[in-house]
């Protein structure tokens, strides 16, 4: 019995590694050999945290940090550096949605190494690398030193690397991997269609396209494609070595900021408040507008918004002054799959014996990366908790106004999410290969 999986971003690589360490066979498809420039995972690093506001992310997180800890090949894109988060007293929903995390964390007796405290000296006296900060006097700070990063593209290098050396594993890319739709067998089973012409079928086949599933099947409004906007500065030998040990500084209305990555001394910034669609019709439906991602390696003039630079300079300003000047290097859009509730997709496609998906990763699933694909196994065997199935459970919203994930009361927005055609663009003199 073979398990063919499309995509092999965080879903689908995890799930992979999950099949093989049970013993059973996979081949892994996608159009890219990973580390995928289409993947929302390909970057310098993400956040790897714990505070949730309703208890089955929170325990679900709290398992993933374990594995991180200690999962042999996870581990080693693992660091944890701390989280350092700022809200203003402006953003009470915000304000609220942070404290409950905190307050289950703490329920389920973990986060006891939480620090909440108040003002911009405070700060600089405990990070003595933002003793130039300018944050208020009264502004509350949280500090968990136990959120931490992943550098995600090498996390999808590793397990890939495991995979590609195992005697269970297929691997397809280029063309042959680039699936545009689903074939249906007289029987109900089905194959995938692939941009060469094949047509690939397995006894199970797991769709996990992330933000671009909708150009491979409907998913009937459930899912929007939304983009996110990434940045970099590039640090000196000076610079590095000062700001190298930095936790992660999250300020909800202007960014938030990483430590620099070791071998390129670059640091990635990203804007936190502002996100992007691409209105098209479902290619699928043509009652049915949807959002699906232009990806930056086809589209490098696609980067950050010209108006976005002064909030990114805000940002380092307010921390760290010495680096606000910096050139942005390296802009680009990255495409996440949101879904209502920030809930995953995990389910059967209807219509299909043996077609399952695992999309919606609603810009928060790369934490998850070591365990996701046990839970998506159990849906595919039938055996997934009846709550988390529910959550994850295929819904569909045809013929509604199209879904935006930007409505969450806890997301500090500056304006609705603009569509791409709007957005007038940063034009980089360099196109970087980051
Ligand atoms: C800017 C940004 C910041 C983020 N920060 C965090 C964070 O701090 N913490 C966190 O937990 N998460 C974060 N995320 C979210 C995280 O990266 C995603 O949730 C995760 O990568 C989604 O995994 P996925 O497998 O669904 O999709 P992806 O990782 O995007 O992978 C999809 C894969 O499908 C392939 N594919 C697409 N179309 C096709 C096709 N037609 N045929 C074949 N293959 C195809 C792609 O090449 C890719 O390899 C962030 C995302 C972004 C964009």
């Amino acid at each position: 019995m073979v398990t063919l999986i499309v995509g092999c971003g965080v879903f689908g690589l995890s799930t992979a590694l999950e099949l093989v360490r049970e013993g059973h066979f996979v081949h892994i498809i996608d159009k890219y050999e990973p580390p995928s420039p289409w993947s929302a995972a390909n970057d310098f690093n993400k956040i790897v945290r714990c505070e949730y506001n309703d208890p089955i992310h929170l325990k679900l997180a709290i398992e993933a940090l374990y594995a991180w800890r200690s999962d042999p090949i996870y581990q080693k894109s693992f660091s944890e550096c701390g989280r350092i988060l700022v809200t203003p007293l402006s953003h009470q929903n915000r304000i609220k949605f942070e404290m409950q995390g905190v307050e289950m964390l703490k329920s389920v007796g973990e986060g006891g190494k939480y620090e909440i405290f108040k003002g911009g000296d405070l700060l600089g006296k405990k990070f003595p690398f933002l003793k130039d900060n300018s944050v208020a006097s009264n502004q509350e700070v949280k500090y968990n030193p136990e959120s931490g990063l992943g550098v995600s593209m090498q996390t999808l290098k590793d397990v890939y690397n495991y995979l590609k050396n195992h005697p269970n594993v297929i691997c397809t890319f280029g063309d042959s991997g680039d699936v545009i739709g689903i074939k249906k067998y007289s029987d109900g089973s089905s194959g995938v269609i692939t941009k060469s012409g094949y047509v690939h079928s397995a006894s199970n086949i797991l769709i996990c396209a992330g933000a671009n599933t909708g150009s491979i099947l409907t998913l009937e409004n459930q899912q929007s494609a939304t983009g996110l906007y990434v940045t970099h500065i590039q640090l000196s030998n000076n610079e590095y070595n000062y700001y190298k040990d930095i936790p992660i500084i999250y300020d909800a209305e202007l960014g938030y900021f990483f430590p620099p990555d070791s071998k390129t001394k670059i640091m990635k910034v990203c804007l936190s408040g502002v996100r992007v669609k691409r209105t098209v019709t479902d290619p699928f439906d043509k009652n049915q507008d949807v959002s699906l991602p232009r990806f930056h390696n086809n589209y490098p003039k696609d980067t950050i918004p010209k108006d976005s630079i002064s909030t990114l300079r805000e940002l380092l300003k307010k921390y760290v002054p010495e680096l606000a000047d910096h050139k942005f290097i390296g802009s680009k859009i990255c495409w996440i799959g949101d879904r209502e509730g920030s809930n995953f997709l995990i389910d059967q496609v209807p219509g299909y014996n043996n077609c399952y998906i695992a999309t919606g990763d609603s810009g928060h699933a790369f934490k998850f990366f070591p365990i996701i694909g046990r839970y998506i196994i159990q849906r595919v065997q039938g055996k997934l908790d009846e709550e988390l199935a529910s959550i994850w459970k295929w819904k569909s919203k045809t013929n509604t106004e199209m879904f935006d994930g930007s409505n969450a009361s806890w997301r500090v927005t500056k304006s609705g999410t603009l569509d791409i055609t709007k957005v007038d663009f940063l034009i980089e003199n360099e196109i970087s290969k980051l």
